[in-house]
């Protein structure tokens, strides 16, 4: 198939609330924008407070039956729902490039990576127990604990990966018997649709999952439903302040999976053939950098710097970007203009402060329709001050910036030199120094000689201004429940 005989239909959008499909809402309308063509093309409706009290009731009154429903079948709803997102992953594919331009050739892989966590937390569903806490024969009392969905639960997602952000909180909260309000960014509203539609035909009962683009008040309405029992929310710090505060005067919990600054060090006896384009391909290819996680700062030891960098420049160099929906494509456009403006003020306040600029640094502009797109060349500094803007601030951007080290201490005082603590990365042979250093990085994971992310069994989740809370393996679900104690007088 070339590209132009993709199809690139723009699918219907609703504010799924129960049964419902709502093709209008109080929140006005919303000019959805493709990232690749700087053009709008659809009208996606959104929710506004009246929407979120309907679709919070909804969900409370779901979670009556919901809550009771047996686990073994809350266990077979969510299996029947991964295999239904295996099935449609073609078009999960397709949604996914239609919502933010991610590259087709990466959002394919999202489908199978998601129907994992679904399956995952499927399997949750009916071995979840409490603890013993006190036998009889110590104290005259028998004492355990139940652990007990909350109820409703606030969902707010950003936009850079749709279909993973849904399904590493929607299932984990529907295990543990909770129902769920989803508030996806206007920005990204198709995957979330086709979700809300398997949802429905897994034979998930109406109310459990509510779906409903919004912009940030319908956010904040959802925040402060007074029916909300806690809330999970991904995106940047500024909205988590605001998120917080509004919590705050409920003394209602959060999650907050918000950005990093992850260090990616790099020791003289790892294999630079498979770090130089992990290095790379994560930081300034995939989804054009607007990932979390991604490590985007390099530290190399000094007796490799220079072989690093000139091996990174020429991978970064050869890296195509272009029409997401092109296979031979491997990155793609930054969502908006305000992201371009942004990135490209950070480069030129790199440069200023003296990093090296090796490759990329200014704007792409493509032929046809993707004249209009917001297209960056992938861009690496090196000689990058550790404590410079740069090396300290998410750029959220293809933008890696490299920093030579000369010793293992001196690497783990770099990593740790920032406010985040997402996700650490290390390459070396040697696995003393590799478990050594994973006690010493204050991050929330640390992914060593090329560990995959996202995998579903690893809590995920980051220290300081990266947030807190968990989402994957046990800690995943334990955050959608609250426990119980249980004393009984038997003296
Ligand atoms: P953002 O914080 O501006 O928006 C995220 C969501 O919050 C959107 O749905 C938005 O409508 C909503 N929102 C905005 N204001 C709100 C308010 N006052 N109350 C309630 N909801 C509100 O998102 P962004 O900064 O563009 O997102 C990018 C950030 O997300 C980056 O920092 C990135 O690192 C982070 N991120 C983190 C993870 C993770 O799992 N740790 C994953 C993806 C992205």
């Amino acid at each position: 198939m070339t590209t132009n005989e993709v199809d690139r239909t723009r699918p219907d959008v609703h504010l799924r609330i129960g049964a419902e499909r709502l093709t209008s809402g109080s929140g006005g309308v919303y000019g959805h924008v493709d990232p690749s063509t700087g053009k709008v093309d659809k009208e996606i409706p959104l929710a506004g407070a009246a929407e979120i009290d309907q679709a919070v009731k909804a969900a409370h009154e779901a979670f009556q039956s919901w809550s009771r429903t047996a686990p073994s079948e809350r266990r077979r709803l969510l299996m029947r729902l991964a295999d239904l997102i295996d099935e449609n992953a073609t078009e999960f594919a397709r949604r996914g490039t239609l919502d933010n331009a991610t590259p087709m050739t990466a959002a394919a892989g999202m489908a199978g990576t998601s129907s994992e966590w679904v399956r995952y937390y499927a399997g949750w569903a009916d071995k979840l127990s409490g603890d013993m806490t006190a036998m009889s024969t110590d104290t005259g009392e028998l004492g355990y604990t139940l652990p007990q969905p909350y109820g409703v639960i606030g969902i707010i997602i950003t936009w850079n990966g749709p279909l993973i952000s849904l399904a590493m909180k929607i299932p984990a909260a529907l295990a543990a018997g909770n129902t769920v309000v989803v508030k996806p960014s206007e920005m990204t509203p198709f995957s979330g649709e086709l979700f809300a539609d398997l949802v429905e035909q897994a034979g998930i009962p109406a109310g459990v999952v509510n779906i409903l683009p919004g912009a940030p008040e319908a956010g904040a309405a959802l925040v402060e439903h007074p029916l909300v029992q806690k809330v999970t929310f991904t995106g940047g710090p500024e909205t988590a302040r605001k998120i917080l505060h509004a919590c705050a005067d409920q003394m209602k919990p959060a999650v907050l999976e918000l950005g990093g600054k992850s260090a990616n060090i790099v020791f003289e006896d790892s294999d630079l053939d498979v770090v130089c384009p992990h290095g790379v391909f994560l930081p300034v290819a995939l989804l054009s950098g607007q990932g979390c996680a991604f490590p985007t700062r390099m530290l190399v030891q000094r007796s490799i710097y220079d072989e690093v960098v000139a091996q990174v420049t020429a991978i970064a160099e050869n890296i195509t970007v272009g029409d997401p929906f092109d296979p031979a494509v491997q990155s793609g456009p930054v969502i908006n203009q305000a992201a371009v403006d942004r990135i490209l003020g950070m480069i030129e306040r790199a440069e200023a402060d003296g990093a090296r600029l090796v490759t990329g640094g200014v704007r792409l502009t493509l032929d046809g329709d993707l004249a209009g797109g917001y297209f960056l060349e992938p861009t690496v500094f090196a000689d990058v001050d550790p404590y410079s803007e740069l090396a300290q601030t998410e750029v959220f951007g293809p933008v890696l910036s490299i920093i030579p080290f000369d010793t293992e201490e001196e690497a783990i005082a770099i990593a740790n030199a920032t406010r985040y603590g997402l996700s650490a990365y290390i390459q070396t042979k040697d696995l003393r120094r590799a478990h050594r250093m994973a006690e010493a990085l204050v991050s929330g994971e640390v992914l060593i000689n090329g560990a995959a992310n996202l995998a579903v069994h690893r809590p995920f989740g980051g220290f300081g201004l990266s947030g807190f809370g968990k989402e994957g393996g046990r800690p995943g679900i334990e955050e959608f429940l609250r426990v119980k104690a249980v004393g009984i007088a038997l003296a």
